[in-house]
């Protein structure tokens, strides 16, 4: 018989805030050392109360804009009961009741197409901290206890590992260039849920839900295996299938049962009366949706008609820092083609040179504007430009003060160009002759001592046609 995969996935992301999600301590990035980041509020001390950040709220709601949700007005929070040791207040705060965003919509691209996925809701949570097994001896670090989480919440909508992929490699492009988390390593993880049908069946089979994965490379290692495993059962009869909560382990490429599925009641949720009620009000909501980034479709298209490459959409999108940037340059007036060559190819390369990133050294939409002006407007040269880029990002150079003092902008009247061009050629006859016997290098040669004569001042174009006809 043939089958068809039903999946839906509750993505858990960090959120890029400067503190935790109820108290002041830095986020978990903030940490060097175990412990680092702790006080006696999210390690759980008797006492004491959480106190609400409000830039969590608020990039929940991007969050929820971006996905195209209903952003409630009224929401809560709730205590998830459960004892474990990385769990200090032996209960997480998170939200059942009121959660901040429900019924949303994700179009996902796919070899067979696009695709919408729903998503059920979002909302918003603390994390747990960690446990650090080492010999006979179990440590717990509280550095990730109440960083702010948001989780997703899809409908059981996909129908392929492809689509899962896609899905999440949207979200991570969406929330890295609309600065609500980096996505980094661990920062962005899955429970995958699973089940199979016969093709054509309306009703749902038995699902089990895959743990707390990270790498996309598991997450399709661990679909494929798990749905193979569901088929099995179904069409052989080789075990009966029961609603589990499972792990995938990379090394054998297996997923392994780890417990029965826990249902609400085993929680025993109940409102937190710690934390009131937020009201998003019309005002707040208002500001929220003024400072939203452009929806990441959005964003694509425009730098598609601008005729950016779709590699270089993909890299400008991966990252908020370049995106940015490139909005500034081109807002100042510049051609977006041309600012995206010279931030992808130019700045980052003269950054790689270094062993530096974008996130290493910030150069100002001012600075990087001036010098594609006074290249595109003909001032000076693109390889001058180039140099003056390099002294600004190594000596923090003013770029129109540079290029003055280093005469880039020098202009040589026709009349002293063909001289310069003369007196290369009359200084250097063995080249002349080399070239006049078909050595295509000795051109090279000459221009090269023609432009260093013009100290790499003006049109390299026309001066190559220059000297060819004056060789002739
Ligand atoms: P629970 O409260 O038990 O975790 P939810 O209704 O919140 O259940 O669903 C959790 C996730 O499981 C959702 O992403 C949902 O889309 C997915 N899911 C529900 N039923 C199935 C199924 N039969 N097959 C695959 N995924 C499912
Ligand atoms: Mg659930
Ligand atoms: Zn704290």
């Amino acid at each position: 018989m043939k089958y068809e995969l039903v999946i839906g996935l509750e993505t858990h992301v960090e959120l890029s805030t400067e503190s935790k999600i109820f108290c002041s301590c830095g986020g978990h990035s903030a940490a060097n050392e175990p412990n680092d980041c702790v006080c006696p509020a999210c390690s759980g001390m008797p006492g004491m109360l959480p106190v609400m950040n409000k830039r969590v709220v608020e990039l929940a709601v991007t969050a929820g804009l971006m996905l195209n949700c209903e952003i409630s007005r009224y929401t809560t929070f709730d205590k998830k009961n459960y004892y474990y040791p990385d769990l200090p207040c032996a209960y997480q705060i998170t939200q059942l009741n009121h959660p901040i965003c429900t019924n949303g919509l994700v179009p996902v691209k796919t070899s067979a197409g696009t695709r919408d996925i729903r998503i059920k809701q979002i909302h918003m949570e603390e994390d747990a901290g960690k446990l650090v097994h080492s010999g006979s001896f179990s440590y717990v670090d509280f550095n990730r206890t109440s960083v702010p989480l948001i989780e997703i919440v899809t409908q059981p909508d996909f129908r392929s590992a492809e689509e899962v992929i896609a899905y999440l490699t949207k979200l991570k492009s969406m929330f890295r260039s609309g600065g609500i988390s980096e996505c980094e390593e661990g920062a962005m993880r899955c429970d995958v849920n699973i089940s199979v049908r016969p093709e054509g069946s309306e009703e749902f089979g038995v699902r089990t839900e895959i743990k707390n994965m990270s790498s996309f490379e598991a997450i399709e290692k661990a679909i494929n295996y798990e749905s193979q495993r569901h088929m099995d059962a179904l069409e052989y009869e080789t075990e009966v299938l029961v609603q589990e909560t499972r792990r995938f382990d990379d090394a054998s490429g297996k997923t392994f049962a780890m417990r029965n599925k826990e249902t609400e009641a085993d929680y025993r949720y109940f409102p937190d009366a710690n934390l009131m009620p937020i009201i998003i009000d019309d005002e707040w909501l208002e500001k929220i949706k003024a400072d939203k980034p452009v929806a990441i479709d959005d964003k694509a298209v425009e730098y598609q008609e601008a005729g950016i490459s779709d590699k270089e959409i993909d890299m400008i999108l991966s990252n908020h820092k370049i995106g940015k940037l490139l909005d500034s340059v081109v807002a100042l007036g510049c051609n977006p083609k041309d600012t995206a060559a010279w931030i992808l190819t130019d700045y980052a390369g003269i950054l790689r040179k270094d062993g530096k990133t974008m996130d290493d050294h910030n150069i100002s939409a001012e600075t990087l504007a001036a010098i594609i002006k006074m290249v595109d407007s003909g001032e000076i040269n693109r390889g001058a430009g180039k140099k003056i880029l390099i002294a600004v990002v190594e000596n923090d150079v003013d770029p129109v003060a540079y290029c003055e003092e280093q005469g880039f902008n020098k202009k040589f009247d026709e009349a002293a160009i063909e001289g310069i061009i003369d007196s290369v050629i009359s200084n250097n006859e063995k080249a002349v002759t080399e070239f006049k016997n078909g050595k295509e290098k000795a051109f090279q040669a000459l221009f090269g001592a023609c432009m260093k004569e013009l100290k790499g001042v003006g049109n390299p174009a026309v001066i190559k046609t220059l000297l060819q006809n004056k060789l002739k």
